[in-house]
């Protein structure tokens, strides 16, 4: 068996880890808010970094909004962060597109909600689907034929609350008929917390439809792949060992960070408790864990 990976230490110096990065990724759901409600200290920590010369951004796997629709979340809540700081999963469907090249001639058929429309029509690209097929019944009646368009180059699927058998089909059809139609994921998460009282069907349950019917692993563009990592890294021109990624979330957030050859800051105020992080069944280990970013602001060397 692998070793198991060092234990997160409890961090003690935060002066120390912000003066060995020069960048921070935050997680949104969890570290800057939960559902609608800001975080403690959030304001206060992010100027502190700012003060520092730090460069902030941030990745959520939420592809219900497009980058534009969460810049005016973070106005609302308060926060002054440039929509260029912000990447969605939603945005990364996109700038994947983008960045293999997709034609313009092609269509992507959209499983997910209004996010993913808004950033496939800001670059450009033809799309179909989205939150009005959730209408669509499918009344069976014998010789029932389903026609798909077979310009269709690439499915898209994200969490969707619209989700139904019509889209399950069409997407199916698409990525089974169409020669070389791409099938992309935004994210996988299993579970989110769209309330505090219970766990919902995140955002994997519906990519897990399309894996069903078409026996075909996505491509997914969220965390904790590395595209975006990549494509930030790119963009500016950042070395990813300066790097910081703060998350709630082992599976996505920390392996995100790790996977893309980061320092690794799990917080508490989200969906990881430290029972969590330290039971034995979890081989996912940040390499500091904390209670919330605000924690920054008072966390001093002995
Ligand atoms: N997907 C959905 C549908 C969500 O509601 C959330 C959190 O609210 C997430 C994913 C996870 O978001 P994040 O990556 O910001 O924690
Ligand atoms: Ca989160």
């Amino acid at each position: 068996a692998a070793a198991a990976a060092p234990a997160a230490a409890k961090l003690e110096d935060a002066d120390a880890l912000i003066d060995s990065v020069e960048t921070f990724i935050f997680d949104c759901d969890g570290v800057i808010w939960k559902g609608d409600k800001l975080i403690d200290g959030v304001p206060e920590t992010l100027d502190l970094l700012r003060s520092k010369g730090k460069r902030l951004v941030f990745v959520t796997n939420n592809s219900t909004k497009s980058r534009k629709q969460y810049g005016r979340k973070f106005e609302t809540l308060g926060l002054s962060v440039d929509e260029e700081e912000i990447f969605a999963s939603s945005f990364a469907a996109a700038a994947y597109l983008q960045s293999i090249d997709f034609p313009k001639d092609k269509k992507v058929y959209v499983i997910g909600e209004e996010g993913i429309l808004k950033e496939l029509e800001l670059a450009g690209f033809q799309y179909l689907g989205g939150p009005t097929d959730g209408d669509k019944k499918i009344e069976l009646k014998p010789g029932l034929y389903m026609e798909h368009d077979e310009d269709v180059g690439a499915v898209v699927v994200g969490f969707d609350r619209y989700f139904n058998y019509y889209k399950v089909q069409y997407g199916t059809l698409c990525i089974r008929e169409n020669p070389g139609c791409l099938f992309i994921a935004t994210n996988r998460d299993a579970v989110t917390h769209l309330t505090d009282a219970q766990e919902w069907a995140g955002g994997g349950a519906m990519v897990g439809a399309l894996l069903g019917s078409t026996k075909q692993e996505p491509l997914v563009v969220g965390k904790p792949s590395t595209f975006m990592m990549d494509y930030l890294a790119k963009k500016f021109g950042i070395t990813t060992s300066q790097i910081c990624m703060v998350g709630d979330r082992l599976d996505t957030d920390i392996l995100f960070g790790q996977n893309g050859g980061c320092k690794t800051l799990l917080v508490l105020s989200g969906v990881t408790s430290l029972q969590t992080l330290q039971s034995p069944d979890n081989s996912i280990q940040p390499d500091f864990y904390t209670n919330q970013i605000s924690d920054f602001l008072t966390l001093k060397a002995a």
